[in-house]
């Protein structure tokens, strides 16, 4: 077996280990593997044990693995994650190539996502990051303009607002890792409670898995537990 097969599998086995001392359902949780700075042959492996999902986080990387991909293993369908920091000048090729944005904090870049959505791909399926830990991260919206921005991002006519999205703070300790999920999770909540269907919770890596899996995640953003330490940062 791979490396990548192997590490899949681990990653399957903690996913379904959290899942029932939650008593949550597995099938409630899809695992998302982030190959960003590996390479298409990385994806590919993954693909072979199974894998349909990937995450990337920078889009000229990521349109070159698309592609590369597609040559490597024709025909086998896949979805594509973006998740990673969005600029504005971006957004087209953004629009174009992917599945869903687990990135979007700004009511612009919505607008921009939704315009330049091409009509045969059908709606962009979109996330809300949200800043859950205050001055710690300058990512994701506040929690106060979070309605607001929901409802109207939620009114776009080329995208569908799905859930939340965030990055807590790292850290080692599964009760504090905690704290952070069940935070969105309740700014998820209650964005239901005021008449948005949502129904996903992106959260959880590699580090705080099973604490977001406890927390109600309904998307788990896993890349160096499947491929490994990762060599360079953009
Ligand atoms: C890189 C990245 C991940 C994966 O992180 P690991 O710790 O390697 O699992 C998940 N989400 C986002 C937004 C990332 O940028």
């Amino acid at each position: 077996m791979s490396t990548i097969a192997g590490n899949l599998q681990a990653v399957e086995a903690t996913i379904q280990a959290a899942c029932s001392s939650a008593g949550r359902d597995r099938k409630e949780v899809q695992l998302l593997a982030v190959s960003k700075t590996f390479p298409a042959e990385a994806v590919v492996e993954a693909m072979a044990a199974g894998q349909r999902a990937f995450g990337e986080n920078y889009l000229q990387e990521a349109v070159d693995k698309m592609a590369e991909v597609a040559r490597l293993q024709p025909g086998v369908p896949l979805s594509w994650h973006f998740i990673g920091p969005i600029q504005s000048n971006k957004t087209r090729p953004i629009a174009a190539s992917f599945d869903w944005v687990h990135t979007v904090e700004r009511l612009k870049i919505a607008q921009r996502l939704s315009e330049q959505r091409p009509p045969e791909r059908g709606p962009l399926d979109i996330c809300l990051q949200v800043n859950i830990s205050g001055e710690a991260s300058k990512s994701g919206a506040a929690e106060a303009e979070l309605p607001e921005l929901a409802r109207q991002v939620a009114a776009l006519p080329n995208l569908r607002l799905r859930g939340l999205m965030a990055i807590p703070e790292a850290s080692n300790d599964p009760a504090q890792q905690r704290v952070a999920f069940a935070r969105l999770r309740r700014l998820f909540e209650d964005l239901k409670a005021g008449g948005l269907a949502l129904d996903t919770l992106s959260m959880g890596m590699s580090g705080d898995l099973a604490a977001a899996v406890a927390e109600g995640a309904t998307i788990v953003r896993i890349g160096s537990a499947i491929f490994g330490a990762r060599h360079y940062e953009q």
